[in-house]
């Protein structure tokens, strides 16, 4: 595949995790250039720097899909005053489309900290705070003729998603009524006479962000002028959507094992943790980047550890189980593979290069034995 837009990779990530899902704080989705901008291959990295906008541009990439988006507070000015404005305005100049996938690729269940959960080789994964908040029940009611149609044409816009299983419905049948009014055409029943219609009432779950799209759908495949259909806000959490992550370890390892597991899985020269307590490691919470906010639910969750970045110094204390800062770099540096794998899923031969050298904002000095 030699050439796509920058419209197909909006798209393809609208699919992976959607913009919607993204914090408020935040500022993920096209930072940089247009969508209908073509691109012949794209650069992935963790954070943006001025080297690699050079390195994008000798490799002829016209896009460049960073974690953390270079623009994240208003701009005032473009000129060459801060490396944020070098970066955007060199972008611009050599024609590169900046995008970012930031908090909307934490908080899906097969994003950043599925990622790493699979390098830690964590399984049972959950999500460790689902969000709330997110889900409601679509109800519509269909002739029996077309309840199948319709069905498949909601779970095809991901209506019905729940844990390890798709295409979840209640069905129960009764009858609806109605009189066609003067100016429309019934799909079945007269003009100005009260019908009755045996029908299937079709309930499913439907993620709020999903919500427009499934009711096009549903509404597409439904034969009716006049679709009726109720949405109900639920509380239920959303088990696929939400922060940090939680898994067991093939085998128990003791707090040491498992430090140096952890170091050698991230490369990383030093970790920053609690006191040890001669633990065994079991169930392990993670969360990539700044995740301290999570230590009530990974307490909650049964977790032996927690492992996360940005712990600030009392966090440690009185934790309730191992808690170890493993550096925000570390934690997210599967990130640009992730997308990398997104990317080839969609689009197999497409051009999916790394930035060659990993911005690093942390270095670490050891002291020499
Ligand atoms: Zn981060």
């Amino acid at each position: 595949m030699n050439e796509l837009f920058v419209k197909d990779f909006l798209a393809l990530f609208e699919e992976e995790a959607p913009l919607a899902l993204q914090e408020q704080y935040d500022n993920a989705g096209l930072l940089v250039g247009s969508p209908e901008q073509a691109v012949k291959s794209v650069m992935l990295c963790l954070d943006l720097s001025e080297a690699i906008v050079e390195q994008a541009a000798a490799k002829g990439c016209g896009l460049i899909i960073a974690h953390h988006p270079v623009i994240f507070k208003g701009l005032k000015s473009l000129g060459t005053r801060t490396e944020v404005e070098r970066i955007v305005v060199s972008a611009i100049r050599k024609g590169i489309s900046i995008m970012a996938m930031h908090t909307n690729l934490d908080n899906v269940f097969h994003g950043v900290n599925h990622i790493f959960a699979e390098k830690l080789g964590l399984e049972n994964l959950h999500i460790l705070r689902p969000v709330e908040g997110d889900l409601c029940k679509l109800v519509t009611f269909c002739p029996l003729s077309h309840a199948p149609a319709v069905r498949e044409a909601m779970f095809e816009a991901k209506a019905g998603h729940i844990g390890n299983y798709d295409s979840c419905s209640f069905n129960s049948e009764g009858f609806g009524t109605f009189r066609a009014l003067e100016g429309a055409d019934p799909f079945v029943g007269q003009v100005g006479t009260i019908h009755s219609e045996p029908e299937i009432r079709i309930e499913t779950i439907v993620p709020l962000h999903q919500l427009t799209a499934v009711v096009a759908a549903m509404t597409n495949a439904h034969p009716y002028q006049e679709v009726a259909y109720d949405v109900y806000p639920l509380k239920n959490a959303n088990q696929g959507i939400g922060a940090g992550m939680v898994g067991t370890l093939k085998e128990p390892m003791s707090e040491l094992e498992f430090l140096k597991h952890l170091g050698e899985v991230l490369g990383i020269p030093a970790l920053r943790h609690n006191t040890l307590r001669g633990r065994m490691i079991s169930k392990v919470a993670i969360c990539g980047g700044s995740g301290a906010f999570l230590l009530p639910d990974a307490r909650k969750a049964g977790a032996d550890a927690f492992v996360t970045a940005d712990i600030k110094y009392h966090d440690f204390f009185d934790a309730g189980l191992l808690l170890v800062d493993a550096g925000h770099y570390e934690t997210e540096q599967f990130t640009p593979q992730l997308m990398a794998r997104m990317i080839k899923k969609k689009f197999p031969t497409f051009a999916v290069l790394f930035s060659e050298h990993e911005y690093r904002a942390v270095h670490y000095f050891v002291k020499p034995q």
